[in-house]
């Protein structure tokens, strides 16, 4: 048996003395309505009296199989003869009953996903207490057969259309329009025929504690009884299925249970001096200081959502004929609230025969642009700091300010969902192909490009199109890093597409629907969501709020009094993103890939270099690269002068750059049937067979990276020349360059060593060509487990480390970054075997591992830097970690992650400030 306080009691005494027990920061023990429910009677607010059973009763007694704990039904008897006591009125009383509402409140909000009860302790007595007691039994007889309804349906699981229907008989029967106009005998007659399909629906069986009549089970008359079984099914309530579906979403943990609130209830429904009603102390959609909401006269809470009725705003209450003197003081409890919340609230209340009662508070949601304009504005009212401004704003959405949506006041449904690899919505006709894309969107028309994968030859088509679907891949694949760095919205993983190219159409799995090409779909890279057809899309204005918090940030993150700056870089490769991200506001690029430096018309010359078996053919083709290279790293630190421009030696398998060999085959086979001539065919023939000889079973694990430097030693060396050339030519200008080399895929000191000697090499020749002092750190990227195993020994011959997560999330795991978000990531989440997906928010063990590398990195080359490139260093939770656990000096992410970045790296110094 456990010994915990299962029953808080909230409210005043018959005295009017505060008894309550809780306060606002027992969320998880009183959730989050009952924890405010008590801080609003702790500061004198009129709250209606009662008790919450807390979340841990609610965890133990699911836990054990719907069995209650010991004690607990004690605590609870105890508290009901309490509360009784305190109103000086008794339930089911047939003089003047107390009646109560029973309702859920978990520790984080889950609006509407579990059960309420009403009016609870309403029985044939009782109910003619209520006549007595308010002498209108239009009311009392309403209020029964709500109960009965509700009860029945919540609690025993009816049907709900079974009462709407006798409901809308009944209306029929008196030749009336609305319920409102049913006459108590309406409603008494109602309330029988109600009672009647409780009967005919429950089993009895299931209830062994009701009463059965001609072996049907009774509505039950015990007060005790009802309040036990809602209570009950609230409990209940926390595992269904929607509020399951919903914690999934919002990543709520099933373990935490919901609390139980039981409460006098005041009601709103008295006739034309009472009301109900919600509202905010601030206008939660664009932050504007004002109260906001709406309220209904004569109305139980059920009815305002219902909106069967329309409401009122509730600026006009307080000119409300009966209602003057409850919306004055409504008014002053707005203020009360903002004031000791030091927040925005919204509220649900109640006025009763013109006296105002607070049902519930809490720290409001709103949206990115509200929270921006309400925090600043409250700094400015002397009620926040600025730190305090910028640890409220949720750097993830951010991404609502700085990318159109789905309109959400439209409804729309999904065809399909898949990965949301990069944010914001798109709508466009599909393509699937990137020379369909490109030849489409020059005619005019919004295209989304459809296709299995991306790959770096779909550049082009990525640029022209709105938006990225990709039926493989996962959030580190290419289409999601490249769509991420262009700020295009993408789903990827959308695995119910089965895409044929060549014919041109996608069957979807479930569904007979078949997409062709130049159908509309829009598709949501924020949710990871593809709807058939045209959805509105609404873009956030970009105010200058956000250039505030984001200054704000700036400073705490760049305020080095600690002894360290939490720094944000930006991956770019163009110019044009390099621009971008500093209008974003990135100090440096921390990662600059230079392989898609290769694509377009430049793909020829790589390819040529790479098939060609004629040493004149090769140099020549990497002297026109090293002509290229060396043009886009001139724009690149022209662009970036005074920064730091991070450049990788190229990376990916070389495979990636040359033709399909299928499509190759069926190119040669075509030529065959068209009679080509046997020199062509032989020489195609050749080239297949060096790209056959290239394919590598696990190229990701292959010839890439550092390998590349090692086997074919002429490609990087042009890079490093391009490097060192344009550095050299622009300082002949008066222009600042600061690029630094880094070497990919390091995993044995030697591979480092051997290749930085080579690139200090180059450096030097091309220094005394130009007479120019060059100085260009060589860095490595730690993304392998061993490199981070062995790294005090790479750091002695190191300038700088920079962390690339993703391939050593996929190293460190053993899962391939390509195939696991789609194939099982999912289900390993489902299953709760992995609580966030890997290669989106940084895992412990991987993090370990660069918390190591840096430590031993820092024992024994204490002036490197430490960085992180992958895309962890854009998502915010990881950011926390990568900045106070493994101490690193900034993060690099795409630009449009940019701000997000500067807003968690602050916070990160926040957070460690108070720990500290
Ligand atoms: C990484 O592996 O984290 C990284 C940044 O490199 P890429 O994604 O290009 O492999
Ligand atoms: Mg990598």
């Amino acid at each position: 048996m456990s010994d915990c306080k299962r029953v808080y009691r909230f409210g005043t005494d018959a005295q009017g003395t505060c008894v309550t027990e809780g306060d606002k920061s027992m969320n998880f023990v009183l959730g989050g309505k009952g924890a405010n429910l008590a801080e609003m009677s702790r500061i004198g607010l009129p709250v209606p009296g009662g008790f919450t059973i807390t979340c841990q009763t609610c965890v133990e007694y699911s836990g054990a199989g719907n069995v209650w704990p010991e004690g607990a039904l004690d605590e609870i008897v105890a508290a009901e003869a309490d509360l009784e006591a305190r109103c000086g009125k008794k339930l089911g009383d047939d003089n003047d009953p107390l009646l109560v509402s029973v309702r859920s409140g978990a520790p984080f909000s889950m609006p509407g996903m579990m059960d309420t009860v009403l009016n609870l302790g309403l029985n044939d007595d009782s109910v003619q207490g209520l006549i007595a007691q308010t002498q209108n039994p239009r009311f009392a007889w309403d209020s029964y057969r709500r109960f009965i309804q509700m009860f029945s349906n919540v609690v025993m699981g009816v049907d709900a259309d079974l009462f709407e229907n006798a409901l809308t008989q009944a209306r029929l029967v008196a030749g009336v329009r609305v319920d409102s106009e049913l006459s108590a005998e309406d409603l008494q007659e109602l309330v029988e025929t109600f009672k009647g399909i409780f009967s005919e629906n429950v089993e009895a069986a299931l209830y062994p504690e009701l009463e059965v009549v001609d072996g049907k089970p009774v509505f039950p008359h015990d007060p005790e009884l009802q309040l036990r079984l809602a209570i009950q099914a609230v409990f209940g309530s926390w595992m269904n299925e929607r509020a399951c579906i919903y914690r999934k979403q919002h990543g709520i943990s099933d373990e935490l249970g919901t609390a139980v609130n039981v409460q006098a209830m005041a009601f709103g429904n008295k006739g034309e001096t009472s009301a109900t009603g919600v509202a905010f102390t601030r206008n939660p959609a664009d932050g504007t200081k004002e109260f906001y909401g709406d309220f209904l006269v004569n109305a139980q809470g059920e009815d305002v959502v219902a909106g069967i009725r329309n409401t009122e705003p509730i600026a006009d209450l307080k000119t409300t004929p009966g209602l003057e003197s409850a919306g004055e003081e409504l008014e002053r409890v707005f203020l009360t609230l903002e004031d000791h919340y030091r927040d925005m609230c919204d509220i649900e209340f109640t006025i009763e025969q013109g006296k105002l009662w607070m049902l519930q508070t809490r720290v409001g949601k709103r949206t990115a642009t509200a929270a921006l304009r309400i925090a600043i504005e409250m700094v400015e009212e002397g009620l926040i700091t600025r730190e305090e401004a910028v640890s409220r704003i949720d750097p993830a959405q951010l991404d609502q300010l700085l990318h159109p949506q789905f309109d959400s006041s439209k409804k729309y449904e999904a065809l399909a969902c898949g990965l949301n690899a990069s944010p914001g919505a798109a709508v466009g006709e599909v393509v699937f192909s990137s020379g369909d894309a490109v030849a489409r969107a020059n005619e005019g028309h919004k295209v989304i490009l459809v296709r299995w994968e991306t790959n770096p030859d779909d550049l082009k088509g990525m640029v022209a199109a709105e938006g990225i679907l990709t039926s493989h891949g996962g959030k580190t694949s290419h289409a999601a890093v490249i769509a991420r760095g262009m700020g295009t919205p993408c789903v990827c993983g959308v695995e119910r597409f089965h895409i044929d190219a060549t014919e041109k159409v996608v069957r979807i799995e479930g569904s007979d629907r078949v997409l062709h090409e130049g159908d509309v779909i829009s598709i949501d890279g924020t949710q990871g969501i593809v709807v058939d057809g045209a959805v509105d899309l609404v873009s956030a204005e970009l105010t200058g709020d956000l250039d505030t918090i984001l200054s704000w940030a700036d400073e705490i993150r760049l305020d080095e009094t600690d002894g360290h700056a939490n720094h944000v870089r930006v991956n770019a490769d163009n110019p044009e993103d390099a621009e971008l991200a500093l209008e974003f506001g990135a100090e440096a690029i921390g990662l600059c890939r230079t392989e898609h430096m290769f694509l377009g018309d430049r793909k020829n010359i790589i390819q040529s270099f790479i098939l060609s078996d004629d040493e004149a053919v090769k140099q020549q083709a990497l002297a026109d690269l090293l002509k290229v290279q060396t043009e886009d790293f001139l724009a690149m630190f022209k662009t970036m002068t005074g920064r730091d421009v991070v450049v990788r030696l190229i990376d990916p398998p070389l495979h990636e750059f040359l033709d399909d060999p299928r499509e190759l085959e069926v190119a040669i086979t075509k030529k065959e049937a068209a009679g080509a001539s046997e020199e062509e065919l032989a020489a195609l023939r050749a080239c297949l067979r060096r790209i056959d000889g290239m394919v590598e079973s696990n190229p990701m694990l292959g010839l890439r990276g550092v390998r590349l430097s090692v086997v074919f030693g002429d490609l990087p060396l042009m890079q490093v020349r391009a490097v060192s050339t344009a550095a050299a030519r622009l300082i002949k200008e008066g222009v600042d360059p600061r690029p630094e080399i880094m070497v990919p895929l390091v995993s044995i000191t030697a591979e480092h060593v051997q290749t930085r000697e080579v690139i200090e090499r180059v450096i030097a020749e091309v220094s005394a060509e130009e007479g120019v002092e060059l100085n260009i750190p060589v860095g490595t990227m730690l993304e392998l487990p061993r490199a981070c195993m062995v790294a005090d020994e790479i750091a002695q011959h190191a300038d700088f480390f920079c962390f690339g997560t993703n391939d050593l999330t996929q190293t460190t795991f053993g899962f391939s970054r390509d195939d696991a978000e789609a194939k099982f990531i999912p289900l390993y989440m489902h299953k709760k075997i992995l609580k966030d997906n890997p290669f989106e928010t940084i895992d412990s063990a991987v993090l370990e591992l660069v918390r190591m590398a840096v430590e031993k990195g820092r024992a024994t080359n204490p002036g490197m830097h430490f960085g992180v490139c992958g895309e962890h260093g854009g998502d915010p939770k990881s950011i926390k970690g990568l900045f106070n656990v493994a101490d690193v000096d900034y993060v690099s992410c795409s630009p449009y992650r940019v701000p997000l970045a500067r807003l968690a790296a602050a916070q990160a110094k926040l957070d460690a400030k108070r720990s500290a």
